[in-house]
């Protein structure tokens, strides 16, 4: 059974642990750099990426993650955890570092005020149609060669593959369907 860490210094940590569960895996926090190495596969959740950019430089937690992404370590970022994963941010809040690991460049909060938080269906590749819960969400401006498309909404990207790397603009996290969770499982396991 994988072993799959969540990145716990901000946001819906929790709800991750319980959808990597029920998919199938065994689930715990990580918040330092010894409990990252001891992880089979991670998930950087939603929450608001310039506070987990920032508590991830203090906790000494930015280098080791890209090191270990850069090695291939399988993650998968909703939402902020999305953000955390772009090479580029277009607009970034000044000392905003990510993480990288997918060739993108995100919009952080996207969809404006007027359509702040909402509710589609998404047709996610070899996936179907899931429940999007979209919160403040960014979506992706751009992808490069290696960057697979999974879906898109309204004529915006929001979910994207690159080998070990998978993100979604939404939240699969919250709506109790755990299809996407099950597929970063599978990748963990093909992995491993
Ligand atoms: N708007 C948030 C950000 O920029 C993301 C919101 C979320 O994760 N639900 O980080």
């Amino acid at each position: 059974t994988p072993v799959i860490g969540v990145l716990a210094l901000q946001g819906d940590v929790r709800e991750h642990l319980i959808a990597l569960a029920a998919a199938d895996a065994v689930a715990r926090p990580v918040r330092r750099p010894e409990e990252l190495a001891e992880v089979d596969g991670l998930v950087i959740p939603g929450g608001e990426s310039t506070t987990i950019s920032k508590l991830a430089a203090l906790f000494g937690m930015l280098e080791p993650l890209r090191e270990r992404v850069r090695a291939g370590l399988p993650v998968y970022g909703t939402c902020a955890g999305l953000i955390m994963l772009a090479d580029k941010i277009l607009d970034p809040r000044s000392g905003q570092e990510t993480i990288g690991g997918i060739e993108m460049i995100v919009r952080r909060n996207a969809y404006g005020r007027q359509n702040e938080s909402f509710e589609a269906t998404v047709e996610v590749a070899g996936v179907g149609p899931v429940e999007g819960v979209f919160i403040r969400a960014p979506w992706v401006e751009s992808v490069g060669a290696e960057t697979e498309v999974l879906a898109e909404h309204g004529g915006h990207i929001v979910a994207v593959r690159q080998n070990n790397a998978l993100a979604t603009s939404f939240h699969p996290e919250l709506t109790g369907d755990h299809r996407m969770h099950a597929l970063f499982v599978d990748m963990v396991r093909a992995a491993s």
